[in-house]
């Protein structure tokens, strides 16, 4: 367990960021291909997004980089940092699972797509907002690797502000264009945690 210093942590926290940028290419590339039949990309969602990378990416990264704020330094603790690798790993590997089942039906914002489809298998299966799910989970392991109380936060609250201003909305428009079987989807289903929230 001694090998886990502040400075690992900190380059796990990054490979972690690197990860999630290599995840996203290909599906951002293929996204660019796809025609927008209706976009709801408006200033509140671009807002919304810019809190999100604010709070999970660029905070911490000043952070990691300069060590700013560190009045808000908590004491590092090995067995803490270690603990962050599962959350990691955990919202990498469901970013990735996440991106491959929505397919080309994924948006950065709230958009439909020519011939959009309803998925709701694989991770979709139990959750409706699974990429949301591994945004939280970033957010957790941000707070276990980086040992400050602002950077604890900053991640988790990026994630929820996103989150809670944008899912109504979002499910708005999935009743709206799926109606009854989203509906049954919604019964079936649960927005976050399989089984629980
Ligand atoms: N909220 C989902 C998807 C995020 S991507 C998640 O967290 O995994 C955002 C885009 O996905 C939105 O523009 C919406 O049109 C689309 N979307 C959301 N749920 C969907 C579903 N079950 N099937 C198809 N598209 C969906």
């Amino acid at each position: 367990m001694s090998v886990m210093t502040e400075t690992i942590a900190g380059i796990i926290w990054f490979a972690g960021l690197v990860g999630w940028y290599i995840i996203r290419q290909p599906f951002e590339r293929r996204a660019k291909k796809v025609t927008v039949s209706q976009s709801f990309f408006d200033r509140r969602e671009s807002t919304l997004l810019v809190i999100a990378v604010f709070g999970l990416f660029l905070i911490p990264a000043v952070y990691v980089l300069t060590g700013f704020p560190a009045a808000l330094d908590r004491p590092f603790i090995p067995a803490i940092a270690w603990l962050g690798l599962v959350p990691l790993i955990g919202a990498l590997w469901l970013f990735r699972r996440s991106h491959a089942d929505l397919g080309r039906n994924w948006s950065i914002s709230l958009e439909l797509r020519e011939r959009h489809t309803l998925v709701k298998t694989g991770v979709y299966q139990h959750i409706r907002h699974p990429m949301y799910s591994s945004f939280f989970l970033l957010g957790i392991a941000q707070a276990l690797l980086l040992p400050n109380w602002f950077i604890d936060l900053s991640g988790i609250v990026g994630a929820g502000l996103l989150f809670s201003f944008r899912v109504a909305r979002e499910e708005e428009l999935m009743l709206k264009q799926f109606g009854g079987e989203y509906r049954t989807y919604m019964a079936n289903s649960k927005r976050l945690i399989p089984w629980i929230i």
